[in-house]
């Protein structure tokens, strides 16, 4: 009998024969060859096997329900979001119209303007008053403090000028880094 004839029963599905059994097992005892195949083959069917028997995790299906849960509350909250961002919308040009609609917008306007201008009122009245203080002072007084008042401010445009100069300066140091870093 051929050696083929013996690979062939080892993988073949059907049963085989009780002659057949016999001759097998009569050439697997001779046949290192075919009984390397026949032990890597039932490796293979039981592999096979087991992969078709692979049932999921324990805990797949409250995972999964979690997750289904997890997701329904993503969405809820997004939902909210979106009904809270489009009712504020609605009440912030439900009330522009109102107002434009009700000529309200006019007296907003007017009260605006008279705020405006008594405020701006103050400031003048203040301002003339703090005129009035000044002149009471002596001559001499006044001007000294104007040529200190001077003096500090020119200080502070220094200041000024160096602290910008210097917040380019550093700027430019950084994109150098920048630049270098890229290289
Ligand atoms: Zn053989």
């Amino acid at each position: 009998m051929s050696h083929k004839q013996y690979e062939k029963w080892i993988l073949n599905d059907s049963p085989l024969s009780e002659e057949e059994r016999k001759l097998l097992d009569a050439h697997l005892v001779v046949c290192e060859n075919c009984r390397k195949l026949k032990k890597g083959w039932q490796n293979s069917l039981q592999l096979m096997q087991s992969s078709e028997q692979h049932k999921p995790a324990p805990g797949f299906t409250s995972r999964w329900q979690i997750k289904i849960q997890q997701e329904h509350r993503r969405k809820r909250i997004v939902r909210n979001r979106i009904i809270l961002f489009s009712s504020v919308l609605f009440m912030l040009f439900a009330s522009a119209a109102y107002i434009v609609l009700s000529g309200s917008l006019s007296a907003f306007l007017a009260n605006l303007i008279t705020i405006s201008a008594q405020v701006i009122l103050f400031i003048t009245r203040g301002l003339s008053e703090l005129t009035l203080f000044f002149n009471e002072i002596p001559s001499i007084l006044r001007w000294s403090i104007g040529i200190f008042m001077m003096g500090v401010a020119n200080m502070f445009i220094i200041l000024l000028s160096y602290l910008i100069w210097k917040a380019r300066r550093n700027h430019k140091e950084v994109q150098g880094a920048h630049i270098y870093a890229q290289d």
